[in-house]
């Protein structure tokens, strides 16, 4: 997301804020952006992928309601990481994405969590 008065036409690194814990984006902070501006920090994709992965069993999920990823805008039915701080949800397969593409990028130092 982007922080409110944000000139869409000349939008800064610190504009962008992370959508599940409202931190700006600064060159030492991974973050992975998704549809319609959404992001998510690595600190909130750490905990992302604890919730959706480590801790959340293994496929299928036939009795979850379907929840509405900021990240992908599609109705998700499989394990979500909420925001805490506002309406915000990232989805099982947007968490094993985002993992992979941070991890890629050396310079960022991410690691998903083991546990
Ligand atoms: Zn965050
Ligand atoms: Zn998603």
């Amino acid at each position: 997301m982007f922080r409110s008065g944000t000139d869409t036409n000349n939008v800064q690194m610190e504009d962008v804020l992370c959508d599940f814990c409202l931190i700006s984006w600064t060159a030492d902070k991974p973050f992975m952006e998704g549809h319609h501006g959404s992001h998510i920090c690595g600190a909130c994709l750490s905990d992302a992928f604890r919730t959706t992965v480590l801790f959340a069993g293994d496929p299928p999920y036939t009795d979850m309601p379907a929840i509405p990823c900021t990240m992908c805008i599609e109705d998700r039915t499989e394990p979500c990481f909420d925001s805490a701080k506002r309406k915000a949800h990232i989805c099982r397969r947007c968490v094993k994405m985002a993992a992979v593409t941070l991890e890629r990028d050396a310079e960022l130092g991410w690691k998903r969590p083991e546990r």
